[in-house]
């Protein structure tokens, strides 16, 4: 399944990439450990089907939570 053939680093990023897509994770809206990668960037609930936009390849990126943070902040 794995393409790339050189380089550790490479190897590396690649293996933890696919990890992390295949991954399930919990749900913000119902709390179960169901979501699973749909597409590119998209995750979908298997127990209540709402869709999520998310990282590529896991479901959280550290600029997606600096950003729901921030329209948190502009909520107040
Ligand atoms: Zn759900």
């Amino acid at each position: 399944m794995r393409n790339v053939k050189y380089g550790a680093r490479l190897r590396k990023l690649v293996d933890a990439a696919i990890t992390s897509k295949n991954q399930k994770y919990e749900c913000p809206k119902c709390g179960k450990r169901n979501v699973k990668r749909r597409g590119n960037a998209q995750w979908e609930c298997q127990s209540c089907s709402a869709v999520f936009a998310g990282g590529a390849y896991s479901f959280s990126t550290g600029v997606g939570e600096v950003s729901s943070r921030m329209i948190k902040e502009y909520e107040k």
